[in-house]
């Protein structure tokens, strides 16, 4: 952005002017600054140790306000990574996952902001008279309305999955559900990830009951467990989910066992320490490869997916069971 402090009481007056030849009345201004609306977006948010977050990354217009909230998400992506380097826990792809998550993100911030530009700045009176009737209809169309609303709030926006057989969840922001965990009250899912730490849930047996927190051991010095039940109302869970840090969905599966755990949480926190002592003899992860390109995100064929995703596995493996049913693979 470019900013310029201007000083002056009368500064405001005669900038709005040669602008508009009004004055608006305006005195005695704090603070000013002067500012042109351009679009640019740097190559690499990543060389070697420096980073880039927020309008360092990314400008473009100020249209449907979209800056700030995803530099703001630029940093949540980015801030847990440097932290577990800096602990030894995590292996270098993990840094460089930042500009592959986040990069294909800003591109299509500026792609929206750009053609919410454009339309906002038509001229021609039958192209502005498109535009009204357009807007209208739009926002009268339930489905339309919704895909507006989480395209703005970003909350549909999803990263490229680890492996191109993950779990339809993964690199996916975790719902907003309310979770009772075993033994608490119930708290919205972001709550759980308060610590920092990766956050597994379990909301399936045998881990629906108190004893899931040791099912992670070797690993909870990165991973907090919670058994938990979802309320109902929104799309189906997985049997168990990890959460990362910034709220974004590592990885997920239907099924359970100690072999699940271990293909969940050795990708992203590397085997399981033989002891609970820090620094422990850890093997650090491999290396996802990010090589798919996630389709155009939609909460709604998401869910369908998920179900889908479930059914194949049921009739496949467990043609009846229900989730409480499901048999472990240890
Ligand atoms: C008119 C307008 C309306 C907007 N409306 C919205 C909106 O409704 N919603 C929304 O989400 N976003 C909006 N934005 C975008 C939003 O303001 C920016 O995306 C956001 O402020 C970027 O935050 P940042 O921390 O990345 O950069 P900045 O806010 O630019 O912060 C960078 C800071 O670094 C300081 N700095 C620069 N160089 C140095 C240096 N060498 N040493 C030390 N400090 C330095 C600067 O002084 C500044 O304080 C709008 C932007 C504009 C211009």
């Amino acid at each position: 952005m470019t900013g310029e402090r201007t000083s002056g009481a009368h500064a405001p007056a005669s900038s709005t002017r040669y602008v508009s030849r009004r004055t608006f009345g305006f005195v005695e201004a704090r603070w000013l600054s002067r500012f042109s609306s351009h679009q640019r977006h740097a190559e690499r948010y990543r060389i070697d140790r420096v980073f880039l977050v927020g309008d360092a990354a990314h400008v473009h217009s100020p249209a449907g306000g979209q800056g700030l909230n995803t530099g703001v998400q630029d940093a949540m992506n980015l801030g847990w990574k440097p932290a577990a380097a800096v602990h030894g826990r995590a292996p270098k792809w993990l840094l460089d996952s930042y500009h592959d998550e986040r990069h294909p993100i800003g591109a299509e911030v500026l792609r929206r902001t750009d053609l919410m530009l454009r339309a906002m700045s038509l001229r021609a009176r039958p192209a502005r008279a498109v535009r009204k009737v357009g807007m209208t209809v739009a926002l009268t169309l339930p489905l339309l309305h919704r895909r507006i609303r989480e395209g703005m709030a970003m909350t549909s926006l999803a990263y490229p999955a680890p492996a191109p057989d993950a779990h339809p969840w993964a690199g996916r922001p975790l719902p907003g559900d309310t979770l009772t965990p075993v033994g608490g009250a119930p708290t919205h899912a972001y709550e759980l990830l308060r610590d920092g730490r990766f956050l597994l849930i379990a909301t399936a047996a045998p881990w629906s009951g108190s004893g899931f927190a040791d099912a992670v051991s070797g690993w909870q010095d990165q991973v907090r467990a919670v058994s938990a039940t979802v309320a109902p109302g929104g799309a189906p869970w997985p049997a168990v989910v990890l959460v990362r840090p910034d709220g974004y969905v590592a990885a997920a599966s239907d099924r359970v066992g100690a072999r699940t755990l271990a293909e969940l949480l050795e990708p992203w926190c590397g085997t399981r320490k033989a002891t609970a002592a820090p620094g422990g003899d850890r093997r650090l992860p491999r290396r996802p490869s990010f090589s798919r390109r996630r389709p155009p995100p939609d909460r709604e064929a998401g869910a369908d997916a998920r179900t889908k995703d479930r059914k194949t596995e049921r009739t496949s493996d467990r043609a009846t069971e229900r989730p409480s049913d499901r048999a472990t693979d240890n």
